[in-house]
């Protein structure tokens, strides 16, 4: 299956990305449940420069618009407060952050 999808003759997308609502090709599971990028290590970089709400400390305002247009409340800093335990996904019991 094709990851991307031409959106303008000098740019391609994640395949789906270009729809609404969006949902990524690579994207596995339930939003709000599960969900995990199948292609994680090999995403696009566009997808590497984007930072989940406070895991950098700073809230990012279009994570927080991503969730809101799922039902989903942002994240806070408490969801990456935990030094001792094994990294997990903020608002996803049980399913291991991808690295
Ligand atoms: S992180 Fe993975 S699932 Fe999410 S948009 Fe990027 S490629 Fe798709």
């Amino acid at each position: 299956m094709r990851l991307t999808a031409q959106l303008t003759p000098h740019l391609r997308v994640m395949r789906g990305t270009e729809r609404r609502p969006p949902r990524c090709v690579a994207l596995l599971g339930d939003i709000g449940h599960a969900v995990r990028c199948t292609i994680h290590p090999q995403r696009a970089s566009v997808c590497r420069g984007f930072a989940p709400s406070w895991e950098d400390g700073e809230r990012n305002p279009r994570c927080d618009a991503a969730r809101a247009g799922h039902g989903l409340s942002p994240l806070t800093p408490e969801d990456w407060r935990d030094p001792g335990a094994p990294l997990r996904s903020p608002g996803v019991p049980g399913v291991p952050r991808a690295a």
